[in-house]
């Protein structure tokens, strides 16, 4: 049976659109710019999603080295329970420490049990294998539902998306990957990059971001602004 429009409450029909606007970037800046990953005006926080990866993983450590810049690592729990020494690797070197859930699956076809599973366990193997207590989750896809919310929060996370994406899980340049950030971005934004392939149907799609990386430091010199981790994104009052 067909239910008439009139009796889909109000509330069901935003359960299902706040998800598909919250995908939105520009929209989600403008109406949700906290969780979109707005912060300091004088600060770009740089943030990897996907990982550990055995390759991906150090390449991107050495280049930030050399830059001198830390930044927030996004971590699958599965990827950490297979390599618990990248995973500390990444905080010895004075990086940030994060939570994008086990698996990678995308929350709106998970139940809610099962998403606060998930974000619990692997907050738990994250925190195992590095030493800190993480504070940011980042859902799969960027896909945030009610249960995502309540999973964050049950697990003492903070969600947050991005602003700037180099859609570096594509065959593409170097080039093409920073400027396709740079055509995003604006001074507080969120960049989004990945170091693993193992989402993406791009063997080694992470080279072009480790090559990327550079060109993203002169960026964030043009912008005026320092590039860092989420830690160092946020303003006494929070934002
Ligand atoms: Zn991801």
């Amino acid at each position: 049976m067909i239910r008439p429009l009139a009796a889909v409450s109000t509330a069901a029909i935003a359960g299902w659109a706040a998800p598909a606007l919250l995908r939105g970037r520009a929209l989600r800046t403008a109406i949700c710019p906290r969780l979109a990953g707005m912060g300091r005006p004088d600060h770009l926080a740089l943030t990897f999603d996907d990982g550990p990866d055995p390759d991906a993983t150090p390449a991107v450590l050495e280049v930030l080295d050399r830059l001198g810049v830390t930044a927030t690592f996004f971590m699958l729990g599965a990827q950490v329970a297979r390599h618990p020494q990248v995973a500390a690797a990444v905080v010895a070197a004075g990086h940030e420490a994060a939570v994008h859930g086990f698996t990678h699956r995308n929350h709106l076809a998970r139940g809610p049990i099962d998403v606060c599973r998930d974000v619990t366990h692997a907050a738990s193997v994250v925190a195992a294998a590095t030493g800190t207590r993480p504070t940011w989750f980042r859902p799969p896809y960027g896909v945030m539902t009610a249960a995502s919310l309540v999973a964050t929060r049950r697990a003492g996370l903070r969600p947050v998306l991005w602003t700037a994406w180099g859609r570096d899980w594509e065959d593409r340049s170097p080039v093409q990957v920073a400027a396709t950030v740079r055509g995003q971005l604006a001074p507080g934004g969120t960049v989004l990059l990945h170091d693993s392939d193992c989402t993406t149907q791009v063997a080694g799609s992470w080279r072009a971001t480790v090559v990327a990386l550079p060109l993203l430091a002169e960026l964030a010199d043009q912008l005026g602004c320092q590039l860092g981790p989420l830690r160092d994104h946020v303003d006494s009052s929070g934002r």
